[in-house]
């Protein structure tokens, strides 16, 4: 089971299904995941994920005209289950998450010193939260251009 044979599947499913159906899937994410299973072979984890994710396709394809709900869950499910390894041992972030994290310390440091230096909360918060999503944004941007992003 090969790389490009599960793109193939994936294209398959995503030329067949409705529209609905297709954003409830989320190929677009699903295909990522694969190529970044596919790419950690030392992996034994990864290497199990991807044989998984590879049944779930299949089973899909098999009926993709009548894919009920809970198979789409399912997908889902093992999909963040998938994801959550892949941050965990494998450094990847999803996307925005630099962003959500700068800008609520942004937020905390804004309230802070609004509150001590300015001594006015509605200019330090506004500005610590700029400077924080300033930050965070780079970071997403450098993690993408690294390809850490899932
Ligand atoms: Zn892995």
């Amino acid at each position: 089971m090969e790389n490009e044979h599960v793109k193939l599947i994936i294209k398959k499913i995503r030329e067949t299904v409705s529209k609905p159906m297709l954003k409830k899937l989320d190929l677009d994410k699903c295909e990522r995941v694969v190529e970044k299973l596919y790419s950690f072979t030392d992996c034994e984890e990864c290497q199990h994920l991807f044989h998984e994710l590879t049944n779930h396709l299949n089973q899909l394809e098999s009926n993709v005209d009548k894919i009920a709900d809970h198979e789409c869950k399912q997908l889902k499910q093992f999909i963040e289950h998938t994801v959550s390894h892949l941050q965990k041992k494998h450094k990847f972030v999803a996307e925005g998450h630099y962003l959500a994290i700068y800008m609520s310390i942004g937020m905390s440091f804004g309230l802070v010193f609004g509150l001590t230096l300015f001594d006015n909360i509605a200019m330090g918060l506004p500005l610590g939260m700029g400077i924080g999503i300033a930050i965070g944004a780079s970071l997403d941007a450098d993690a993408k251009n690294k390809g850490k992003t899932i």
